[in-house]
């Protein structure tokens, strides 16, 4: 998944977006902020450089948890759709199941391992890192 050109989008359809370049990452997190904000034991991120995406349509709304990170949704139905880090300017991370088809999606490492939740058993021998990035 080095490169990619695809469409996503939230439940409802009200936001919408396109993606096309290079992917910086991907894999799973298991933090306890994303934890928290997607109500499941670990999510799916791909990044990408913010020029090389383009949301559509007027429901995308903002959430800062803390006053270094964004996360954006829709306000219509509440679909997560990014992750921001100021650390990590011009960084967006997408979640990898709101794309048309996530089945396109190559995880390659867990982050924030030491986070993980003791029930969740995972066996596919993807590198386990501590820290993101
Ligand atoms: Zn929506």
């Amino acid at each position: 998944m080095n490169q990619i050109i695809a469409d996503g989008g939230c439940m409802c359809g009200s936001v919408r977006y396109s993606v096309k370049g290079e992917v910086l990452w991907a894999g799973h997190c298991h933090c306890e902020s994303c934890r928290r904000q997607t109500s499941s034991p670990m999510t799916s991120f791909f990044c990408v450089y913010e020029k090389n995406m383009m949301f559509v349509g007027d429901a995308l709304q903002t959430y800062s948890p803390s006053k270094d990170v964004e996360r954006g949704f829709c306000k219509n139905c509440g679909t997560l759709m990014y992750y921001m880090h100021a650390s990590r300017a011009g960084e967006i991370d997408l979640y990898a199941v709101t794309l048309d088809n996530p089945e396109n999606f190559k995880p390659e490492s867990h982050y924030h391992w030491d986070e993980k939740l003791s029930w969740l058993h995972v066996n596919d021998g993807l590198p386990k890192e501590n820290q993101e990035e």
